[in-house]
């Protein structure tokens, strides 16, 4: 019969199937950036902790992660309330509402999933009350699937043209989420898309950095990397299987 865990080893336990999850995500990480001729360090891992409590951010901290991303606002705060060590960035990723805006700029360090007008100029303004520059993504729906946020490529330009002349906001690139497929394979065109637009915008609005593309997720960073990802954003990979997207 098994013994019954005390809570050291149930930390214990964590922390190796943490790191062994983390040490296999690095590994990839290299190969792809390799078989492209790129640097390791040119990709941030972003750790998406939603549904997993703060506790895994911090194994996962300790085993040297410093960028973690959250989707829901509610669930976010509590824990970055609670883990907050300066050089920790967290990243938001999910649906931006604009009623939320000055907790979102408070408490994140990155947005990613900026989509509307209506969101950048609150976050614009309480970053400003906040005495903040904010670095922010623009999300795009390259694929345009109705369930997914997102601005269309049509909408992009004038979308990046607005958000670009906010004063507190520092427009850092595109995020997209990839359509859920069985072969990786299949959405590598969405994030040549993505790269192609992110080339377009630099042209077209130089005074933006346009240094990152964050594409690429439990299923697929692989191959994200290999068409110019800087900024992966991983969930399962790190965490395990989760009872909820
Ligand atoms: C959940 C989520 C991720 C991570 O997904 P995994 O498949 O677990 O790697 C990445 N990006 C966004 C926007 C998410 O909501």
């Amino acid at each position: 019969m098994a013994e019954p865990l005390y809570a050291y080893d149930v930390e214990e336990q964590l922390q190796e199937r943490l790191a062994a999850n983390l040490a296999h995500v690095r590994h990839r990480i290299a190969e792809a950036a390799a078989r492209v001729g790129r640097q390791p360090e040119e990709i941030t891992l972003v750790a998406v902790s939603k549904t997993f409590p703060v506790e895994f951010v911090k194994v996962a901290y300790n085993l040297g992660v410093t960028d973690f991303g959250e989707n829901r606002v509610q669930e976010a705060l509590p824990k970055i309330a609670a883990f907050h060590p300066s050089g920790l960035r967290w990243h938001m990723v999910g649906r931006l509402q604009s009623n939320k805006a000055k907790k979102v700029a408070e408490a994140f360090d990155w947005i990613e999933s900026l989509e509307s007008w209506h969101s950048a100029q609150a976050l614009s303004r309480h970053a400003g009350a906040l005495g903040r520059r904010l670095p922010v993504l623009l999300e795009v729906n390259v694929a345009g699937e109705a369930s997914k946020g997102g601005v269309s490529p049509e909408a992009l330009p004038d979308f990046a043209r607005q958000v670009a002349a906010l004063p507190q906001l520092e427009v850092q690139g595109l995020m997209t989420v990839a359509p859920l497929v069985s072969n990786a394979e299949e959405v590598r065109p969405v994030f040549r898309t993505l790269r192609e637009l992110l080339e377009r915008l630099r042209s077209l609005l130089p005074q933006c950095p346009w240094q990152h593309l964050s594409m690429g997720m439990t299923d697929d960073y692989w191959v994200a990397i290999e068409e110019g990802a800087t900024i992966v954003r991983l969930g399962r990979a790190i965490f395990g299987e989760r009872s909820r997207q």
